[in-house]
């Protein structure tokens, strides 16, 4: 199947998206890197495409700074990359932060944006000199404060989730009346709560959340301030989206929102954001092979090299890849699942492939840059997925 142009175009059912022609390895560029070598399921990266996107989000919004969020993807050529272009990182894990330190990162440009760490972590991450510690209740409140009194920290509230992909709403966020209580907690204890955060969920589709984000932080500032505390600090998370079937706001429409939001804010707050998938996910295509295919009840089924342990997982949550193959048959509807014994790991359950897709043949799945490799386990004896960059 040749790759499709209207993969890359506007939806008209869906004026109020202004999807831009997105970047992407072109797919003959691909189909040759997998010619020349294909021993297990690859995601292909180009360093440039990470670059291009890191600097068409600070272009879209040049008062907010961006901090990577570490687990959209680890490997350390991608956080290399990110480094060369001046992005700070976002952090959950004592791991991910002795990788960037093993890069060369200053802990002072690393968040600790993680609502729930271990009092164990908490230790190593200050012994290591990381200053930013996100909470979002009493309890956590106090337990980085008993670790690290000098501890600069940020609330996280819960901000709307409408139009995400990955609506988060519920495990994280204080709700308004628990975020009085963790400041009035914080100014208490004489604790520095410098600062306010939310997540509007991943893939998030609707630019309004930031902006409802934005305006709920603004509010929490001047409470703050009232209650002697100095906040000096806006981190508006994630949740930037990317291409796959769904017609998307553009970065530029969505920074358009926050730049007007911003407008109020005093110049001496500081603005940053965590983009995980918005900077890695158009880099890569994911590569992998049919294994097997099989008529089970009038269906057709085809098994692959990779499945949910294996990279492809995030179709399980409902994200629909575009998927391409070599085959040009009549698109037919297939069910998708990984090479292992476990019931659960089927991808997709109604997917149009060539109907004469056979053992052996490839597929290709672009912008998959994202939360593919980073999930992936040795299940069954089953390879980690390859990285390869082809720039
Ligand atoms: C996962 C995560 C992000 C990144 O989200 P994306 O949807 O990949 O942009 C940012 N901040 C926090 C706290 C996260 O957990």
């Amino acid at each position: 199947m040749p790759l499709r142009r209207a993969l890359y175009t506007e939806s008209p059912s869906e004026p109020a998206l202004d999807t831009p022609a997105e970047v992407s390895i072109p797919f003959p560029a691909v189909k040759q890197a997998i010619d020349r070598a294909y021993e297990k399921p690859v995601l292909l990266l180009d360093a440039d495409i990470i670059r291009t996107k890191c600097r068409r989000f600070h272009a879209a919004m040049p008062r907010v700074h961006p901090h990577y969020a570490v687990k959209a993807n680890p490997d350390p050529r991608v956080l290399r990359t990110l480094i060369e272009e001046g992005c700070g990182f976002e952090i959950a894990s004592i791991s991910e932060l002795d990788l960037l330190l093993s890069l060369g990162v200053p802990a002072a440009e690393i968040y600790y944006s993680n609502p729930m760490k271990s009092r164990a972590f908490l230790q190593v991450a200050a012994a290591r000199g990381v200053e930013w510690y996100v909470v979002d209740s009493l309890e956590e409140l106090a337990k980085v404060v008993s670790v690290k009194a000098d501890a600069k920290l940020y609330v996280r509230i819960d901000a709307p989730n409408v139009g995400s992909d990955w609506p988060l709403s519920g495990k994280f966020g204080a709700h308004p009346s628990e975020a009085d209580d963790i400041i009035a907690e914080a100014a208490r204890l004489g604790a520095d709560l410098a600062g306010v955060t939310f997540h509007v969920g991943s893939q998030c589709r609707n630019p309004e959340n930031w902006r409802v984000g934005i305006e709920s932080a603004k509010r929490l500032m001047r409470k703050m301030r009232l209650m002697g505390l100095n906040p000096r600090l806006l981190n508006l998370g994630g949740g930037y989206p990317v291409q796959h079937t769904k017609a998307i706001p553009s970065i530029e429409a969505i920074g358009a929102v926050i730049t007007r939001a911003l407008e109020d804010l005093p110049p001496s707050v500081r603005v940053m954001a965590e983009p995980g998938r918005f900077l890695v996910s158009d880099a890569g295509w994911f590569v992998c092979r049919v294994v097997g295919t099989a008529t089970r009840a009038g269906k057709r089924w085809a098994y692959l090299d990779a499945g949910m342990f294996g990279g492809i997982i995030e179709t399980v949550e409902g994200l629909e890849y575009n998927v391409l193959t070599d085959r040009q048959g009549a698109p037919t509807s297939w069910c998708v699942a990984g090479p292992t014994c476990d019931s659960v790991d089927i991808v997709m359950r109604d997917q149009l492939l060539p109907e004469d897709l056979v053992a052996d043949d490839f597929v290709y799945i672009p912008n998959a840059g994202a939360y593919t490799t980073a999930y992936a386990s040795q299940f069954n004896g089953f390879p980690l997925p390859e990285v390869r960059f082809i720039s």
